[in-house]
């Protein structure tokens, strides 16, 4: 079977990939590009129970549920991982991802250290992980300041929690030093592409190689 561009279309099963890093190393913008180039990935979108902010779209930004209604889907098991934040509940559906896993799409997170480490509990080999960091502590302190969201207050705390974040590079997969933007962006599409050839995720490929006999 030959597509139009002379591949052969191998099933695949996808992966769960994800993105961390200190805020303002350029995960937002990374994670964008990939999303926007790539028709194969889509973002996973979690649930809270934390109230709407203004401007905010329900199952766009989040699924906004009810405390009660979010305790239920925990007890029928409807989540990849959760965790307790601030008072309110936050956590990954773990339908779409199956879904999306089981057609040969890709899911992408944009998680920390410790949504990190309860998805790979929860996936195992189904996922990727990537560290992002910025080329300077200078750089991140600059790119914070000149995406010009944050007070000098909100700044120095991000600072502070960067380093925390930093400290964890070691526990992913991948890391990419974010200096140049689109040699980062080609650094994820490579790490993407790879990862889609692994033997394992090449499902159709017992089928494929008996029709080579
Ligand atoms: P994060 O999601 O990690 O907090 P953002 O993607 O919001 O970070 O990026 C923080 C700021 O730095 C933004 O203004 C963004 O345009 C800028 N930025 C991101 N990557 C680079 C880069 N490689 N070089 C220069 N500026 C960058
Ligand atoms: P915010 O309320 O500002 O959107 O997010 C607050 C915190 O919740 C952030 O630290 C964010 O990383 C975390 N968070 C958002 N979604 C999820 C999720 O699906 N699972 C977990 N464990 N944490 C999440």
């Amino acid at each position: 079977m030959l597509s139009e561009t002379g591949d052969v279309a191998i099933p695949r099963r996808g992966l769960l990939l994800a993105l961390s890093s200190p805020s303002g190393a350029g995960k937002t913008t990374l994670a964008k590009r990939l999303l926007a180039s790539d028709e194969d990935i889509v973002m996973s979108v979690s649930a809270t129970t934390r109230p709407m902010r203004p401007g905010e779209v329900d199952g766009k930004d989040y699924f906004f549920l009810t405390p009660d209604a979010f305790e239920e889907q925990i007890a029928e098991g409807a989540f990849l991982e959760y965790a307790r934040v601030f008072g309110n509940i936050y956590g990954t559906p773990r339908a779409p991802v199956d879904e999306a896993i089981e057609a040969g799409r890709d899911v992408l997170f944009d998680v920390d250290w410790q949504g990190v480490q309860q998805l790979r509990q929860a996936a195992r080999d189904d996922l990727a992980s990537v560290f992002i960091l910025p080329p300077s502590i200078e750089a991140l302190e600059q790119r914070l300041r000149s995406r010009g969201q944050d007070s000098d207050e909100v700044i120095a705390s991000r600072m502070a929690q960067a380093r925390d974040e930093i400290s964890h590079w070691a526990e992913y997969d991948y890391v990419i030093v974010n200096d140049d933007l689109d040699a980062s962006e080609h650094k994820i599409n490579a790490i993407l592409a790879s990862e889609r050839l692994r033997r394992s995720r090449q499902t159709g490929l017992t089928d494929f190689v008996r029709g080579l006999a």
